[in-house]
C-alpha cells in the first residue's frame, strides 16, 4: 500500500535509482540532494533502494572492470530475480 507521493518525490525517486545506475548529471545529483535534505520518507526510501541495489550487484557482478555502465551488466547477465526486495 502506498500513499500517493507529491510530484517532486516521485521525480526524486525516479532520479534515486537511476543515480544509483550512475545515469545522473552532477545537476540531477544536487537536485536530489537538496530534495533529500528536505524530505524524510525520500531520504528513507534511497537508503533501502541503496540496500537492494547493492545485494543485486554484488550477487549480479561477474567482475567485469571495463563495463562502462553496471545496469548494462545487469541487463546482460540477466538472472538476477527483479522482484527480490521489491515484494515487501
Ligand atoms: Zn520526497
Amino acid at each position: 500500500m502506498e500513499a500517493v507521493l507529491p510530484e517532486e518525490c516521485e521525480r526524486a525517486r525516479a532520479r534515486a535509482s537511476q543515480a544509483l545506475d550512475c545515469e545522473l548529471s552532477q545537476l540531477e545529483r544536487a537536485h536530489l540532494r537538496s530534495h533529500l535534505d528536505s524530505c524524510d520518507s525520500c531520504a528513507t526510501f534511497l537508503a533501502e533502494l541503496r540496500e537492494v541495489t547493492h545485494e543485486l550487484r554484488a550477487a549480479a557482478l561477474p567482475a567485469p572492470s571495463d563495463l562502462a555502465s553496471p545496469l548494462h551488466s545487469l541487463r546482460f547477465s540477466h538472472p538476477v530475480q527483479e522482484t527480490n526486495g521489491r515484494a515487501k
